[in-house]
């Protein structure tokens, strides 16, 4: 899938370098100059953004002595700290990543909003469990944009799943529509219990990409290969593939080829 990305991405003039460090910025009259890296290149820069990732500021948590673990305040499913009359959500809680069942951040602002509602309803006397989070995300590159939700198969196979996937090319209305636009799903399962476990769409469409959401559905709803085999899609020839490049269904029918071969 990232092939696939890169590609575009080049296409537009972009040039990525993957596997090289950057050793330091070297500057010219106080302002940066250049970015040099590890492969003895040095890249001429006016401008140099950081992606530096996020942690939380949890000091008044901490001053009060609330338990924490390593990304964040502990909270049990129902958002209550290690002081039961003190409820937290967002991204200063530590999440449990829901396939793998162990903490992580999980720092976006759906799991914010949804806990924070959930704490709300904790105090109003419901018994709502947060399930956990797959860290679905997306963005846009131009016109292209790309989502994903779970497990990679990278990830899968660090976590100790023997992932098996499948790659389906789809298109965003019937192949006889003027405007259609391609997209590519790629979905995830584990071997052993054949659950889907992660997905990720490449689309030229936005519309399409939304799908992950569907993804996301079937993740936490437990389903299979076999169960996936038989979903039908809503369908209209200027909001969707045909039934038969559905590429939900395709992935699954590959998957269970690849099962079924061992
Ligand atoms: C640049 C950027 C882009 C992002 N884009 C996306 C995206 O596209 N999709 C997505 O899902 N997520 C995105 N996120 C993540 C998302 O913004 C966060 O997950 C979300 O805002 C978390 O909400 P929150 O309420 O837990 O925390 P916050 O939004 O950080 O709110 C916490 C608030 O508490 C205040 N506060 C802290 N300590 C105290 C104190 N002691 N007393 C009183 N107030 C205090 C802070 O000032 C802050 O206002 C992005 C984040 C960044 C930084």
């Amino acid at each position: 899938m990232s092939d696939v990305v890169r590609e575009y991405l080049e296409g537009k003039g972009l040039r990525i370098r993957t596997g090289v460090k950057v050793e330091k910025l070297t500057g010219r009259e106080g302002k940066v100059a250049g970015v040099k890296l590890s492969s003895g290149e040095t890249v001429a820069a006016d401008m140099v953004f950081m992606n530096v990732g996020v942690r939380p500021n949890t000091q008044l948590a901490t001053d009060i002595g609330l338990e924490m673990g390593r990304f964040g305040i502990k909270v049990n499913a129902y958002q209550e700290t290690s002081d039961p009359h003190i409820l937290a959500g967002g991204d200063c809680v530590e999440k449990i990543n829901f396939i793998t069942g162990k903490p992580t951040p999980g720092q976006l602002r759906g799991p914010a909003v949804v806990q924070g509602r959930l704490a709300a309803k904790r105090l109003a006397g419901h018994e709502i469990a947060f399930p956990g989070v797959l860290d679905a995300g997306g963005c846009k590159m131009f016109d292209m944009t790309i989502a994903a939700t779970g497990l990679t198969e990278e990830n899968a196979t660090r976590e100790g799943f023997t992932p098996v996937s499948a790659v389906v090319d789809s298109r965003s209305k019937h192949g006889m529509i003027p405007g259609m636009k391609p997209w590519k799903l790629k979905l995830v399962f584990d071997k052993n219990t054949r659950k889907l476990i992660g997905g990720q769409i490449v689309s030229q469409d936005i519309a399409p990409a939304r799908e992950i959401d569907a993804v996301t559905a079937f993740i936490l709803g437990g389903k299979t290969i076999s169960d996936l085999t038989t979903f039908t899609s809503a369908c209209n020839p200027d909001i969707s593939s045909e039934p038969s490049a559905e590429p939900i269904t395709i992935a699954a029918e590959q998957a269970l080829q690849k099962v079924k071969n061992g």
